[in-house]
């Protein structure tokens, strides 16, 4: 397992920290499972941007080679197309483990053999693999889980000592049941096996790149694939909320979307999907105090954001550009 860091220069007396002063960082070699979906893509280029050496494992069940087209040819990147279900051997410093079927719209409309048992299989045999994979080469690993775990929360805001609660026999049950046993499964590789493991419960996530027909609420922009950078990158194992506390309700929403798209726009109002938890909202203090982070993209500001990629990817770029 080589050194993520490498001694260019001394410039300080004595270094804060884990990695002194005056010491340079090195490309990391990265695999980015999911690489070519929606979050995925967005964190490729930013360690792609940093100088890593990314490698994207993605089989295109839901996301595009498109995504991450903008990287080919360049000599610290490479695609490779894989089932995260089956075993793999690489040599790597670090694994961002993405890969898993995320939109809602998937399960409500895809029968059992195809989409529900295929979710919980690479939640779980996947996360397996892949932290098979972090123990055999020493890499650190880290787990995208969701806010999905605290099911249809009683305690609200959420904050990540709240165990939850997930109904075991919903429709999309296998989604949230899946990533439980996949941040099981990370626990118990850091405890038993003493792998080097990060977990994130994202909240739901919108911005360019979005599956168009992703069916999940938005609330929190894309840019916080730099909360996942510094969980990877820091000292604490999680798991951390990384989402968005800013609460509104879907009406609310539906304006802010009206405002943004055509101000004629009609609102239907329809019955919810079973299961939908009745509301959510992220603690974040922890991740505040730990990871320095929190959002910066309030909604009024990232929604047209988003809103213009759907109208390039829908009309091409002339129609989105004189919109
Ligand atoms: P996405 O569907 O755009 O990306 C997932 C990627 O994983 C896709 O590129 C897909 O092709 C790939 N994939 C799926 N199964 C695979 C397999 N067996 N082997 C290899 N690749 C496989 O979804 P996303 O919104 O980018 O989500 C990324 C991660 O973040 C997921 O783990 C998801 O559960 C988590 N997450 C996302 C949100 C959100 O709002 N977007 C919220 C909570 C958690
Ligand atoms: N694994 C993998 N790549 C590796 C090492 C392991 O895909 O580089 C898979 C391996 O095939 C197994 C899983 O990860 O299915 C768990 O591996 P581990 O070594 O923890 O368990 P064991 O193989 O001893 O049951």
């Amino acid at each position: 397992h080589r050194s993520a860091f490498e001694e260019v220069r001394f410039v300080g007396s004595s270094g804060a920290g884990k990695v002194p002063l005056g010491l340079k960082r090195k490309g990391l070699r990265i695999v980015v499972t999911g690489g070519a979906g929606f979050v995925g893509s967005h964190l490729v280029d930013r360690l792609m941007a940093r100088g890593d050496n990314v490698i994207v494992v993605d089989n295109f069940f839901t996301g595009r080679k498109e995504n991450v087209a903008h990287h080919f040819g360049k000599p610290n990147f490479e695609l490779i197309r894989h089932d995260v279900v089956e075993p793999l051997l690489l040599e790597v410093d670090q694994i961002y483990h993405l890969a898993c079927p995320a939109s809602p719209v998937h399960y409500k409309f895809n029968p059992v053999k195809t989409i529900i048992s295929f979710s919980f299989l690479t939640n779980v045999v996947g996360t397996l693999n892949m932290l098979g994979l972090a123990k055999r080469v020493g890499a650190r690993f880290l787990l995208t889980s969701t806010s999905e775990v605290y099911g249809d929360p009683l305690q609200h805001p959420q904050a990540e000592t709240y165990w939850g609660n997930v109904n075991p026999i919903g429709v999309r049950s296998c989604y949230d049941e899946g990533k439980r046993t996949a941040e099981t499964l990370t626990m118990d590789y850091h405890r038993g096996a003493k792998v080097e493991v990060r977990i994130a419960r994202i909240f739901n996530t919108y911005g360019p790149r979005m599956c168009i027909d992703d069916g999940r609420v938005v609330s929190n922009f894309v840019a916080q694939v730099e909360g996942l950078m510094r969980l990877m990158d820091g000292e604490h194992v999680g798991p951390f909320n990384l989402g968005n506390p800013g609460e509104f309700t879907m009406l609310e929403l539906a304006k802010v979307v009206q405002e943004t798209i055509d101000p004629n726009a009609r609102i239907e109002f329809k019955d919810n999907t079973p299961d939908d938890p009745h509301k959510r909202k992220p603690d974040i203090t922890k991740a505040k105090d730990l990871l320095n982070w929190e959002p910066t993209v309030p909604l009024r500001k990232g929604l047209p954001l988003m809103v213009n990629d759907f109208r390039k990817r829908i009309f091409g770029d002339h129609i989105a550009t004189t919109t």
